[in-house]
C-alpha cells in the first residue's frame, strides 16, 4: 500500500517510503515516511480512518490540504 504525500523539498507529491502510522493529538492518525527522491521526511494527516463514533464533540472539519 502506498501513501502519497507532498514533499516540501521537491514541491511534488510522492509515494512515501517506509510509511508508518502515527497518532496525533486529538486521536487523529497520520502517516509519516520519507520522500523516495530526496529523503525528506513526509507527513500526511489521514483524518478519520473510519467513522468510529463521534466522541469528543470537536467541531473540527477535515482540513483539506490538497
Ligand atoms: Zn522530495
Amino acid at each position: 500500500m502506498s501513501i502519497t504525500a507532498y514533499c516540501v523539498k521537491c514541491k511534488e507529491k510522492r509515494d512515501m517510503v517506509d510509511p508508518q502510522e502515527v497518532d496525533m493529538k486529538g486521536g487523529r492518525k497520520a502517516m509519516q515516511g520519507k520522500c523516495p527522491v530526496c529523503g525528506t521526511k513526509m507527513f500526511r494527516i489521514m483524518g478519520k480512518p473510519k467513522a468510529e463514533g463521534m466522541a469528543g464533540g470537536m467541531p473540527s472539519a477535515p482540513a483539506a490540504m490538497e
